[in-house]
């Protein structure tokens, strides 16, 4: 969005960065696009040339011209020093918080995370030693009582994952700080383009590149960019030692989506909001749960933070029976049941907080279903979910 560029601190902004940047034509025979560069050796010319390290490129592992075109789109996206790309968005995830914590260290982690990064802190941190603990997203400034001493980070996702909480980044960055510890935001949501963490105090951003960026369902990857070189350097020695990387393959299919990015992000934005707004006035429904909504409860906090919104957001259905949950996903002619989210098509599936809270138990009554609104005509998805609540209503 253009508004964003004077915040950015871009010489352009940010429609003209993602179809401009990264790319070098003149480099590639005036091809527009950077080719996939399969490869995993790189020749040198002499023992110097071996020895001296200089060389734009070393080994495929550490990178190629296909992967450096992603990581510079990001870089300048998010206002970063640096961006590294990983295979998968949990893998981006694991990346940044390995490059925080060892073992004997602790982390603070949102109660409203992504499931698989609650099972990799509680199921590979632990084990290494390392402790994980959960706060509640509307913590804030509170956030300060629960760092101790040997707290290295506090990890944020905004909105959360199913439940859409909006979390005070400013104030979290700046009690987090206080206590030498680094913020680390998964800002898969939002995208740069609507969210800029690293502008709101956070030290480390990750994305699932998988979703938006990628924007057709076909790839992973994921990306780790962060404020300074300190950070940067830290989280580039993480992901050397594990062998993480990506491939051109991948890499390409990143780029390809990003270019697309803005235009993508404006209609999904546009038509997730007309989807909720008109859910909330569908009898079968409790609530919804979308943060650009006036009714959400941390709409003031979205309101002075972001300037847009995605394509996802849940509804909560008036309490009822499995059998109605079945009855409407069952049937559903264009919305389909799916993981992951982020493509053309529109998908649903149900979320179980409940299932997986600690800091905060989820109480909510009634089947929580998570919606992506896609690029299907918006009446034709608007007729398949009003035949979905009707047959959820005759099932209670
Ligand atoms: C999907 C997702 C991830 C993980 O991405 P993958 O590419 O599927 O590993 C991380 N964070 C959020 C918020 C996600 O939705």
């Amino acid at each position: 969005m253009s508004e964003n560029a004077p915040e950015s601190g871009l010489e352009f902004s940010v429609e003209t960065v993602l179809t401009h940047h990264g790319r070098v034509p003149d480099e590639q025979f005036g091809f527009v696009n950077t080719p996939v560069y399969r490869g995993s050796t790189v020749l040198f010319k002499t023992l110097d040339d071996l020895e001296g390290q200089q060389q734009r490129f070393l080994y495929g592992r550490a990178g190629n011209p296909t992967t450096e075109q992603v990581t510079q789109v990001v870089t300048l996206l998010e206002g970063a020093h640096d961006t590294i790309l990983a295979p998968s968005g949990l893998a981006a995830v694991t990346i940044a918080i390995l490059s925080c914590v060892s073992a004997g260290d602790d982390i603070l982690i949102t109660d409203s995370a992504y499931e698989p990064t609650r099972s990799f802190a509680d199921g590979f941190l632990k084990r290494m030693g390392a402790g994980a603990r959960y706060y509640d997203p509307r913590i804030g400034a509170g956030i300060a009582d629960l760092i101790g001493e040997n707290t290295r980070a506090v990890f944020v996702e905004s909105p959360g994952s199913g439940t859409f909480e909006v979390q005070d980044l400013p104030a979290i960055a700046a009690a987090t700080h206080a206590r030498g510890a680094k913020v680390i935001v998964d800002n898969s949501w939002a995208t740069p383009l609507f969210y800029k963490p690293l502008a709101l105090g956070a030290d480390i951003v990750v994305h699932a590149g998988t979703k938006m960026f990628v924007g057709h369902s076909d790839a992973f990857a994921g990306t780790v960019s962060s404020v300074d070189e300190e950070t940067s350097a830290a989280i580039e020695k993480t992901r050397r030692l594990l062998g993480f990387f990506t491939a051109g393959d991948e890499a390409f299919l990143v780029a390809r989506g990003l270019r697309t990015l803005s235009i993508r992000m404006a209609e999904h934005r546009k038509r997730a909001l007309e989807v909720a707004q008109w859910l909330e006035s569908q009898p079968e429904v409790s609530r919804v749960l979308h943060p650009a909504l006036p009714s959400h409860p941390d709409h003031a906090v979205w309101k002075r933070d972001f300037t847009g919104s995605g394509s996802l957001f849940s509804v909560l259905l008036r309490p009822a029976p499995r059998e109605s949950a079945a009855a409407f996903l069952d049937h559903l002619r264009l919305f389909s049941l799916g993981y992951s989210w982020g493509g053309y098509e529109s998908l649903c599936i149900p979320v179980k907080p409940e299932r997986m809270r600690t800091a905060v138990p989820w109480t909510e009554e009634g089947n929580l279903l998570r919606l992506h609104i896609g690029f299907e005509g918006i009446e034709d998805l608007k007729a398949d979910l009003a035949d979905a609540l009707e047959r959820y209503a005759r099932a209670r």
